[in-house]
């Protein structure tokens, strides 16, 4: 699902595909607290505002967003980790989608499985509203930005690029730095269409 949401996140509504502002104009970075792991979420206005006062997690562990992050409004480095690594791709919720699909095939037997073909529907209908989020490949961080237009190198979900840092994260488990020497870094991962 994450490679077929990805693929289409270039073919979006608005121009060049591009994660645009949200509505409410509110730009936040979600990550996982490198203290304690607890899921936060930063307003992206700290950076714009070139405030990068750090915040403080329940744990105690301080994170500033990197105000390097962002280069003429587009996101080009993650904000939590400042991993140039990113991908984009359609802000589906992909739980919201499941539980519509549960609930129609709950109905089927009722509505001559009418529901399916609705539940269905709504759920393009879902997918299509939804705005593109830019997300990192470094694990565990995955950082979801959102209300942030992608910058220039930020393509579609690479699995090969995933894998590399499914790699490196097993290296940092092991208290290892790096990739090994048979991987090198993502080849032409950073000019990356
Ligand atoms: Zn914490
Ligand atoms: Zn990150």
């Amino acid at each position: 699902m994450a490679a077929g949401a990805g693929a289409d996140g270039r073919s979006g509504g608005d121009p060049g595909g591009r994660a645009t502002a949200r509505r409410d104009g509110k730009a936040t970075v979600a990550f996982p607290c490198p203290g304690c792991g607890a899921g936060r979420e930063l307003g992206m206005s700290t950076i714009e505002c070139a405030s990068v006062a750090p915040t403080a997690c329940r744990c105690g562990m301080l994170t500033t967003l990197r105000a390097d992050a962002l280069v003429a409004g587009a996101v080009v480095a993650c904000p939590a980790c400042g991993e140039a690594m990113l991908y984009q791709q359609k802000d589906f919720r992909q739980a919201v989608g499941c539980l519509v699909v549960l609930v129609a095939a709950v109905l089927a037997p009722f509505t001559w499985y009418l529901s399916l073909g609705v539940a269905a529907l709504v759920d393009l209908v879902l997918y299509r509203l939804s705005g593109q989020v830019v997300i990192c490949y470094r694990i565990p961080c995955k950082a979801h930005i959102r209300g942030v237009p992608a910058g220039p190198k930020v393509g579609a979900f690479d699995l090969s690029i995933h894998d590399y840092y499914r790699m490196l994260a097993r290296r940092e488990a092991a208290g290892l730095t790096g990739p090994d020497d048979q991987t090198g870094p993502p080849l032409d991962a950073r000019s990356h269409p």
